[in-house]
């Protein structure tokens, strides 16, 4: 803890880098008290770790705020004091009685109100789930900013995402998904962009580094996201995972293999228009290559050429797949006003502009022609050669 109240309810924040002689002054003349609990506690002011307050007796405040690292404590001092620099009015470890939180910072820009979460160890859904909620019904945005030691990356543009990450996927007004996270050591915002995920675990993102002596708060609110994803390392990827999992299916990949089966499909010989990267694929845990495969067996396989099929339809069997558990929804608790759904519109415009399929009206579209599948791997790669010089800079292109 770095925030301690005085008997008389003055406030004393380590924040403001006193020198150690006046805290050792201070310290000599005062009792200091945690604003959450009220406790007692004491001032430390050992070299080896951070100045800080700590709890003389056990208990419930203790847990959850004590077993802060010297990374989280290091961390949220550091975007204090860049926040002040912005002249941005913010408060370290500010106890909101009302709804007994406290939050890493809280500051106030453009007259709203944020509540920043600097958070450097996993947490679990459930109580995500809470704090966001309770500081968005007392009026603050909250800004949960992930610590960069959080984050294992496998390759330079691939990385690893569990479902803890994936409560911090925020949305640029524009539309783009990123995950904001901090180092303190090398003191700089590392933004991950452009988020496309192609398998429960793995996406393709677009590192961002900004160091925070040079960035202001508009870069962490509403970053410039221009990811361009590379189509062929796309499927490369894609295709890996594939390999994977139809090796060791769970039940669900089992069923979808079965499915396609019955249709006389082969999974290693899918036409490349199937298991493409769109903008909201992080939106659907099931991999592209499955939600996109029941698209084609729900409704192209269903239409001749010239036949005309709504997008009502089409949401009617995703939603089926859904609650059979086919296709698995991911939660984002920090993405509002956005339907899963929207990812399979995206898909459906693709293939418009693959000329598969025309737009007819607002709510509907029409067939134009059937995609064809490849009888061989050679036939396959050859398509996929074409399709790729074709296509890439249109898929690419946000
Ligand atoms: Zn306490």
């Amino acid at each position: 803890m770095l925030t301690a109240s005085t008997k008389n309810g003055q406030k004393i924040c380590l924040g403001y880098n006193y020198k150690k002689e006046t805290l050792l002054y201070f310290r000599r003349r005062e009792e200091f008290f945690c604003p959450v609990c009220g406790e007692r506690v004491l001032l430390k002011l050992g070299d080896q770790r951070m100045y800080h307050f700590s709890h003389i007796k056990g208990g419930e405040c203790r847990n959850s705020y004590e077993n802060e690292s010297v990374y989280h404590m290091e961390g949220k001092l550091q975007l204090y004091h860049w926040l002040l620099r912005q002249k941005i009015p913010a408060v370290l470890e500010y106890y909101d009685k009302k709804i007994q939180q406290r939050p890493d910072i809280k500051f106030t820009y453009e007259n709203q109100k944020y509540a920043l979460e600097f958070q450097c160890s996993p947490i679990s859904e459930e109580i995500f789930l809470k704090r966001t909620r309770s500081y968005v019904d007392a009026g603050y945005v909250p800004l949960w900013i992930l610590g960069n030691e959080q984050i294992h990356q496998k390759k330079k543009s691939i990385l690893s995402l569990s479902n803890f990450h994936y409560l911090f996927i925020q949305q640029t007004v524009e539309g783009s998904y990123y995950l904001p996270s901090y180092c303190p050591e090398k003191k700089h915002f590392h933004l991950l962009d452009s988020i496309v995920s192609y398998s429960i675990k793995n996406a393709f993102i677009q590192n961002r580094f900004y160091p925070i002596s040079n960035v202001e708060i508009n870069c962490l609110l509403n970053p410039e996201c221009l990811g361009q994803i590379n189509l062929s390392n796309w499927n490369f990827e894609l295709e890996k995972a594939n390999m994977n999992w139809a090796l060791h299916p769970n039940s669900r990949q089992n069923s979808f293999l079965h499915e396609i089966y019955q249709h006389n499909l082969n999974l290693f010989l899918l036409p490349p228009e199937i298991g493409l990267p769109v903008h909201s694929s992080l939106l659907i845990q099931t991999s592209p290559i499955i939600w996109q495969t029941y698209v084609y067996l729900d409704i192209l396989t269903q239409k001749h050429p010239m036949d005309i099929f709504t997008v009502q339809e089409v949401e009617r069997s995703f939603y089926k797949r859904i609650g059979r558990k086919e296709i698995i929804i991911r939660d984002l608790p920090l993405i509002k006003h956005i339907h899963p759904f929207s990812a399979v519109m995206e898909y459906l415009f693709m293939l418009e502009k693959f000329g598969i399929m025309t737009q007819k009206g607002k709510a509907a579209f029409q067939l134009n022609r059937n995609i064809p599948f490849p009888q061989s791997n050679r036939e396959r790669e050859d398509r996929k050669k074409v399709f790729f010089q074709k296509y890439q800079r249109m898929i690419s292109k946000r």
